[in-house]
């Protein structure tokens, strides 16, 4: 049986400039140029990969370029339209009027010969802010990982399995932030810290305790990764029901982390919050004059000064290192999403 021709959006839905979708199927010209009027030439032939420049609809249309993408596993005919989301439906509805069958973007490329973990490369090549994780997932698509699979497959080499394990949660933060929690009691400079960090001023600092009430976050790159800052509530006793609230949040968001850093003031007599467990303890306002003799001082992971800049950099070092002590070489094979988790899993699961 002939395989239907199908469409898919290929670009996200939402505001843009422009937007792709495509056909793919042997049916794919033949129903392009049903809607397809070429502004001068002929039309789209699928012996002729020459881009037409034309309008595409019936009623509703759409300047547009027509592309065919070449090597693909069967006939793919790309349009390029305007982004507006009711064209693109309409241009798309009037396809599915005619025959074809909407997949996911997924579905298509499959069809179009890429590999599972290809395409989940691109949907998280779509997610990507920082520049390793971009040339990681760049080194998956481009086949790493599937030949660490295949090969895995024939051989259930534990070394490899191994080596891959180790770098299961790097490979869960290519494209997602790895989640930083700042926590210590009101007004020892939390607020403060993350603006640094961040390089802006972006939450409210106040000298009265319990200002910050919401969990407030940003996304940072460090040193090529991505973090995801968080900084929420002081941590103390109140009768007060929307701080008792951010307290709550903050709480939950110390589980979720992975990394833990609470900020100790160092113009205070030392004190910490003693129920919850930190990754990392920061002195801060390390600019004034402390309160912390010097073993006390020595007992901490370091001391920074959020109004002079004092020690950040090092601060950034140390957060790097904690979450990401070894950096992949390029070309590494990392898994990167829990389906290729759970195989891997499988396959250490297999005997040899
Ligand atoms: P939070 O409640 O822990 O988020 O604390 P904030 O960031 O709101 O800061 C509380 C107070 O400490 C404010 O008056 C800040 O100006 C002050 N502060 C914060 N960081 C520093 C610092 O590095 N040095 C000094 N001297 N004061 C700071």
């Amino acid at each position: 049986m002939t395989p239907a021709t199908r469409v898919a959006l290929l670009t996200p839905m939402g505001k843009s400039a422009l937007a792709t979708f495509a056909l793919i199927g042997p049916g794919s010209v033949s129903l392009a140029n049903q809607l397809f009027r070429s502004a001068k030439g002929p039309p789209i032939d699928e012996r002729d990969f020459r881009p037409r420049y034309g309008h595409f609809g019936i009623g509703l249309s759409d300047d547009v370029v027509v592309t065919q993408r070449p090597g693909s596993a069967e006939l793919i005919v790309e349009i390029h339209c305007h982004g507006g989301t009711a064209m693109v439906s309409a241009l798309i509805e009037q396809l599915i009027a005619r025959g074809a069958v909407r997949v996911p973007w997924q579905e298509f490329e499959r069809a179009a010969g890429y590999s599972m973990i290809q395409v989940e490369a691109m949907e998280a090549l779509g997610q990507v802010t920082a520049p390793k994780g971009a040339d990681l997932l760049v080194d998956q698509w481009q086949g790493s990982l599937d030949r660490a699979f295949t090969f895995l497959r024939q051989t259930r080499d534990q070394k490899l399995l191994h080596e891959l394990f180790a770098w299961e949660k790097l490979g869960a933060h290519l494209a997602e932030p790895w989640r930083v929690v700042f926590f210590g009691k009101p007004n020892v400079g939390k607020s403060s810290l993350v603006n640094a960090l961040a390089g802006f001023e972006r939450a409210i600092v106040s000298a009265t305790a319990g200002t910050t009430r919401d969990l407030l976050s940003v996304d940072v790159t460090f040193e090529g990764w991505p973090f995801r800052l968080l900084d929420g509530a002081g941590l103390r006793d109140t009768d007060d029901p929307i701080e008792k609230e951010g307290v709550q949040r903050i709480l939950a968001e110390i589980e979720l982390a992975d990394l833990r850093i609470e900020v100790v003031d160092l113009t205070e007599d030392p004190d910490r919050f003693k129920s919850t467990q930190a990754d990392l303890v920061i002195g801060g306002k390390g600019d004034a004059p402390s309160h912390w003799n010097a073993k006390q001082r020595d007992s901490l992971d370091g001391i920074v000064s959020a109004r002079t800049g004092e020690s950040l950099d090092e601060l950034i070092r140390m957060i790097v290192k904690r979450l990401i002590p070894v950096e992949p070489s390029p070309g590494q094979a990392i898994p990167f999403t829990d389906r290729q988790r759970q195989e891997l899993r499988q396959l250490i699961a297999l005997p040899s």
